[in-house]
């Protein structure tokens, strides 16, 4: 690159050679440019200025712009080079829009608290980005064509082709031989500029015009190529530039403000449940949600409000978007369990407690409440394996100790039973369940004082626990102790007297102390109010067979005996009285046999009660040898209690002796 001095002559009339400055190739346009040029010491006050920031070197700069002269000239560019200027406009203003976006985009990052961190990265790659662009500039700005001096007289312009120095050389020389001829070879057509219709100086020697000497025709070209240019390009890049301003700061509030702000309503929710406002905590998640549908611990937060306010219903929708927004941890899944467990659907909440435990294996809270759903679906065995494994996550949790003492206890494992029941009692002496179902146990182990012991704990602690009443009353009746059996059947019917279940337990304590009239009230009351259930039925018939009234009683065995399925016990029942009842005239053998053959067929012939009736009835009939042999056959079947195996032996006895049996 070379550099050459042009006059201001020949600036101002554009008298340059027809050739591209930066190639020195043949020009096909001429365009105009403006140069900026200062003396040097002013590049020196600008590097000072640029140390000082931009409020002190204000009075400097001013100085720098007040000795910065410009000065326009129309190059002669090939067509290689025809939007040179362009582009270094477009580098120059485009890389400076970019910079500016960037700033307010930092400005804005700045400003939003959740997007602080992203403002270190930002701004580091934002003057990174500024200096690389700075110091390219820099370097092209040694290549590029630009005044390196201004006076009076011309200026020096640098990074001309070597072509254009010679090409002007030779130019000047023509002009010097022929001033006129260049005037006149208006045959340039590429000559875009507008210098042939500017007015000249007087000094100019085209001011005399010779002989036949024409204007420039008319040449279209002109007017389809202005000659600036630059502008349209550079309000275009810097309206693009703003678009894609916009578009940046709408995806930033879409995908960066406004979850972040939901994010702030969710933890400000979860702030307010902490503290038990549940309306302000709504008011937060539902605040989030609407900030961000897809706010999935806003989810979960409602879902927790609602639990807090036992609509479990509300609560297992809330967790199941809360899920479906992707939030997919053990505790979501073990609350929504709790959820369908507290409205009932106890399968749900098994699968939810079982995933929750999968995703979190020591969740003993997951395990004891899936146990509990296992224990009251009969399921036994399964509850007893969670509580064992709650047990060993956490050797002192009581809820895992009272959940398998019950399960023990519906197994029959009444060792187990006591075992954790008295292992609750250690950590909860004050536990009115576990005393209640250590009764239990001993109430089936025939150990009637701890039994009675552990019912009086359990209703000293909690008067109306009807269920321990009801025991305690059972255990009172086994024992014969009817009037304190009565009195615990009442307080029962007192604590809930929609429930027939505790008039027939005292029914059967009335009929045993020969209160017949009573005993028949209370059986009428439990029918009454549960005329389904055929074994309150059958209570009754055994109340009136008591109290002598055996047409009534075998009615109400016929009741049994033809309900839909038909009762064994109704058939037994009646076949028992019918072959056994002391009356002469309320007897029927016949019958006895065909009723207590339909009882044992109804058993598949594994009642022992129902063989010992067919004996029974084999004897009324004077049949003993078939006694004998059924009545042997009830001993060897099982189910017989110790007291029912003496009796059954005694039978035998008396019909080997050719006897049949009667009741008392
Ligand atoms: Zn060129």
């Amino acid at each position: 690159m070379a550099t050459v001095r042009l006059t201001r002559r020949e600036i101002r009339q554009d008298d340059l050679p027809p050739v591209c400055v930066r190639c020195g190739a043949e020009a096909t346009v001429h365009r105009g440019h403006t140069f900026a040029w200062h003396p040097p010491w002013v590049s020196a006050l600008l590097v000072v200025s640029m140390c000082l920031g931009l409020i002190p070197s204000l009075p400097l700069l001013l100085v720098a712009a007040a000795f910065t002269q410009r000065i326009r000239i129309v190059t002669p560019l090939c067509d290689r080079h025809r939007n040179y200027w362009l582009f270094r406009a477009c580098y120059i203003w485009g890389g400076l829009a970019i910079f500016a976006f960037l700033v307010i985009l930092l400005i804005v990052v700045g400003m939003v608290a959740e997007l602080r961190h992203l403002l270190l990265p930002l701004g580091a790659g934002t003057v990174a980005g500024f200096l690389g662009w700075l110091i390219s500039g820099a370097l092209l700005q040694t290549y590029t064509l630009r005044v390196v001096e201004l006076d009076d007289c011309g200026l020096k312009l640098q990074g001309v082709a070597q072509g254009f120095t010679q090409a002007l050389r030779e130019w000047r020389q023509r002009s010097e031989e022929n001033p006129v001829e260049r005037s006149e070879s208006p045959a340039d057509p590429a000559r875009g500029g507008t210098i042939s219709v500017e007015p000249l100086s007087s000094s100019a020697p085209l001011l005399v015009l010779p002989a036949g000497a024409s204007p420039v025709p008319f040449d279209p070209e002109r007017l389809v190529r202005p000659r600036r240019r630059v502008w349209p390009w550079v309000v275009g890049a810097i309206t693009g530039c703003v678009a894609v301003g916009l578009v940046a700061v709408y995806i930033l509030f879409a995908f960066g403000i406004r979850p972040a702000q939901a994010r702030q309503h969710q933890m400000e929710g979860w702030t307010y449940l902490s503290r038990g406002d549940d309306v302000r905590a709504l008011a937060s998640f539902d605040e989030a949600i609407r900030l961000n549908r897809r706010c999935a611990e806003a989810y979960y937060g409602r879902g927790q409000v609602y639990l807090n306010r036992n609509q479990p219903d509300r609560a297992a929708a809330e967790f199941d978007d809360a899920i479906g927004c992707g939030l997919k941890n053990a505790d979501v899944y073990i609350n929504r369990g709790y959820a369908y467990q507290s409205s009932g659907m106890l399968d749900q909440a098994i699968v939810d407690y079982s995933e929750g435990i999968r995703l979190d294996p020591a969740n003993v809270t997951a395990l004891v409440n899936r146990g509990g759903i296992y224990v009251t679906q009969g399921m036994h065995r399964a509850g007893i394996a969670d509580y064992s494994q709650a047990l060993r996550l956490d050797p002192r949790n009581a809820d895992a100790y009272l959940g398998r003492g019950r399960a023990h206890l519906g197994m029959g494992s009444l060792i187990e039973s006591v075992t954790d029941c008295t292992a609750v009692l250690h950590l909860r002496p004050n536990d009115s369940f576990a005393f209640a179902t250590r009764g239990t146990a001993y109430h089936r182990r025939k150990d009637p004082t701890r039994a009675l012991a552990d019912y009086g704990a359990a209703l000293r602690l909690v008067p109306g626990f009807r269920d321990c009443v009801i025991n305690r009353g059972l255990l009172h009746a086994e024992t014969g102790e009817h009037d304190k059996a009565i009195v615990d059947f009442t307080r029962a019917v007192e604590l809930q007297p929609e429930d027939p279940v505790a008039y027939n337990h005292r029914a059967a304590s009335y009929s045993a102390q020969g209160e017949h009239d009573r005993a028949l009230a209370d059986c009428n009351e439990a029918i009454r109010r549960s005329p389904q259930f055929m074994g309150f039925t059958l209570s009754r018939a055994q109340v009136l067979k008591k109290k002598g009234d055996y047409k009534l009683a075998l009615a109400d065995f016929r009741t049994g005996m033809t309900s839909n399925p038909p009762s064994a016990e109704a058939f037994n029942g009646a076949a028992w009285m019918l072959c056994t009842c002391p009356a002469d005239e309320a007897r029927d053998g016949k019958q006895a046999v065909e009723y207590a053959l339909k009882a044992c067929a109804l058993t598949n012939w594994g009642n022992a009660n129902g063989v010992d009736t067919l004996a029974a009835a084999y004897a009324e009939v004077g049949d003993f040898v078939q006694a004998v042999s059924w009545q042997k056959k009830a001993l060897q079947t099982p189910g017989l209690s110790p007291e029912g195996v003496e009796h059954a032996q005694q039978r035998l006895k008396l019909y080997e002796e050719g006897k049949p049996y009667r009741e008392r």
